[in-house]
């Protein structure tokens, strides 16, 4: 199951993902436009749950996102885009605990015509763009669609992922959850992954649009949430 992508490649998703902030990668470090580094690999093999508590940058790419699949349930422990490098999403995003935070967020207008509802965004390497992208097509889609997304449940929001010491998306100001009224949610399931089983209402409609985008579903992981919505561009490379 483990994607091992070379350095080469790692290095051009990277700096197609993060245009203004990554100039490369040397060795076993990230190069950032400022000069400073940060590792590639902290050299350890881990398994699942050091995977997800504490990976490194290389780490994020272990699963190869499923893009414009059908929405199966997942193979076990299949969490594409669920890790995240914190040092990384800090550098690139800020960190929410720390003062000043909030400049680097913005406010857009959520499906004007469906909802018109305000949702708090990263303003940062294109995310508010790209959500705006989202946001004018799924408000062009018919009103069947309408009880998947409205309301949302939100965008910006510093805490932890539920269960974890992990930043969740959120944290960044790049996630948004789309309407709770026909999502599903691993920890919300009796008995979790493997007990309760994979469930999924949100039609792949919607799911286009923001994988189009450059947005990942958390409905394509093991430990599902279908509601949630995650700027990851290094995910989704441009399709050949
Ligand atoms: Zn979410």
């Amino acid at each position: 199951m483990a994607d091992s992508l070379g350095n080469g490649e790692i290095a051009s998703r990277l700096q197609s993902a993060y245009p203004a902030f990554v100039s490369g990668v040397e060795g076993n470090e990230v190069v950032f436009k400022d000069g400073s580094r940060l590792p590639l690999s902290d050299g350890r093999d881990k398994p699942f749950d050091a995977w997800l508590a504490d990976p490194d940058i290389r780490d994020m790419f272990r699963f190869k996102y499923p893009r414009g699949a059908p929405a199966l349930p997942p193979a076990r422990d299949f969490d594409p885009g669920r890790a995240r490098n914190a040092q990384f999403f800090s550098k690139i995003y800020g960190d929410c605990r720390k003062p000043g935070f909030g400049s680097s967020l913005t406010t857009i207008t959520w499906l004007p015509s469906k909802a018109a509802q305000h949702i708090q965004i990263s303003r940062l390497n294109g995310v508010a763009e790209h959500l705006s992208a989202v946001s004018r097509e799924l408000d062009a889609l018919p009103a069947k669609f309408d009880v998947f997304l409205v309301p949302a449940a939100g965008g910006y929001v510093c805490r932890p992922i539920a269960g974890t010491a992990q930043r969740s998306g959120h944290g960044y100001g790049i996630a948004i959850d789309v309407a709770t009224r026909r999502s599903h949610y691993w920890r919300w399931a009796s008995g979790g992954p493997g007990g309760g089983h994979y469930r999924n209402d949100i039609p792949m409609e919607i799911v286009d649009i923001f994988e189009k985008h450059g947005f990942i579903w958390g409905g394509r992981w093991y430990h599902y949430d279908t509601m949630h919505f995650e700027y990851r561009p290094e995910l989704l490379p441009p399709q050949k």
